[in-house]
């Protein structure tokens, strides 16, 4: 097929959910990516925070592989028990946090966030849930219920009913809107679909303290942040907090689609037979995959690799804010989930067209925000190529403007 043909097949046949750019993507390898025509970019969205390891990793290819030649199907809800899922299992408790010890599959993270939601209900009783301003969890219609962003959720209204919204990094309007009609508190670590937000020091371990005290359950959201993605194997690994609950997908398997939430055995023991399933979840092939990820993230040490290229783009970034600080109003991030935040959409727009021009994908979240979220295991060669193309950018885009 052409470029031109692809594109309008595209724009024939699927709803106008998103505008695309003119450009068709064929294969890709590591943080590089080829449209049709054989043009190269450079991906530093990671098809959207999900091929932690880049595209086309042959640690997913074959294992892919060499699954697909055995088993696809035999779900966690199934009959049968499958030693793919089992190994995937054992590897998973090692690295989640105490206390959590029970873990199911999903397809999506949306998926797993909508099941831990109505999980959270049956375990305590209670019908409530606080959510966080400018938190993302999916779009489901009871993930959308728990997002905090009015784009996400006006257009759809009435959405389910019993859902809360506080501001987030915020231990006040925690403490005020916890009570005994609290089933659970649902946030990301970083927020960041909002805008890679971090929240202060010492706050996620408050809240988890403050939920426990009124028997609220606390579901931290990983989906974006997990697998490595802000440094540590997840954002609130070195934070020392007991969640009841925590959810997974995007890196989990590499970019094959695929989710997981876990939770504690003491919450675990509140469900039965009958609670949750679904025709794919914990599916072999998924398993198999998730495990070769997670296992090369850890065989790899791509933690080390996420602190310090990530220290050293939030430097370069650093810089790149002193050069037009009258344009950049901040620069931040954990790892490898960094924001640029410009003082007006108009300077972000601009950016995000110029990066294009230069063959380099970048996302815009919240209108004035770029975000840049790259493959983990990229090369500090490769990351000094993108930011040096971004930098172009954002020097062009500024001096077109004034
Ligand atoms: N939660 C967070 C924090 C996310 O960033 C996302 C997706 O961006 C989701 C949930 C939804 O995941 P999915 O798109 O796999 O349904």
């Amino acid at each position: 097929m052409t470029a031109s043909k692809t594109m309008q097949v595209e724009d024939k046949c699927t709803p106008l959910f998103f505008r695309k750019i003119p450009v068709s993507i064929e294969r890709g390898a590591g943080v590089q990516v080829w449209d049709e025509a054989g043009n190269r970019y450079i991906d530093f969205t990671s098809g959207w925070g999900v091929t932690c390891l880049g595209h086309a990793h042959p640690v997913i290819s074959d294992a892919l592989l060499e699954q697909s030649g055995k088993i696809i199907q035999n779900p966690s809800s199934g009959l049968t028990y499958s030693p793919a899922r089992a190994r995937l299992l054992s590897l998973m408790c090692e690295i989640l946090p105490v206390p959590l010890t029970r873990i199911f599959f999903s397809n999506s993270g949306a998926e797993a966030n909508d099941a831990v939601i109505k999980l959270a209900r049956k375990a305590t009783g209670r019908m409530d849930v606080i959510a966080m301003n400018q938190g993302f969890h999916g779009r489901t219609i009871s993930t959308a219920s728990a997002t905090g962003q009015n784009k996400h959720r006006e257009k759809f209204n009435p959405l389910m009913p019993n859902y809360r919204f506080i501001p987030y990094d915020n231990l006040e309007a925690l403490s005020g809107a916890l009570d005994k009609n609290v089933a659970a508190v649902i946030l990301e670590p970083v927020q960041g679909e909002g805008g890679v937000i971090i929240p202060s020091e010492g706050y996620l371990k408050e809240m988890s303290r403050l939920c426990k005290a009124n028997s609220t359950l606390l579901i931290i959201d990983e989906i974006q942040t997990g697998f490595c993605r802000t440094g540590p194997m997840f954002a609130i690994s070195p934070l020392n907090i007991e969640a009841d609950f925590m959810t997974m997908a995007k890196g989990i398997a590499g970019g094959f689609p695929f989710g997981a939430f876990a939770m504690s055995e003491a919450v675990s023991m509140l469900l039965e037979p009958g609670d949750h399933g679904g025709t794919y979840c914990g599916n072999p092939l998924g398993c198999a995959v998730a495990y070769a990820v997670i296992k090369y993230l850890l065989d790899h040490n791509i933690s080390a690799n996420v602190m310090k290229t990530g220290d050293y783009a939030l430097d370069r970034m650093h810089q790149l804010m002193m050069s037009y600080p009258e344009k950049i109003m901040e620069v931040r991030g954990r790892g490898l989930l960094l924001a640029i935040e410009f003082c007006d959409v108009e300077t972000a727009n601009h950016v995000v067209g110029k990066c294009l021009n230069r063959r380099l994908f970048v996302t815009q979240t919240q209108g004035t925000i770029i975000r840049i979220f790259p493959a983990l295991n990229i090369k500090r060669e490769e990351m000094d190529e993108g930011l040096t193309l971004f930098e172009a950018a954002v020097d062009d885009a500024i001096k077109r403007i004034s």
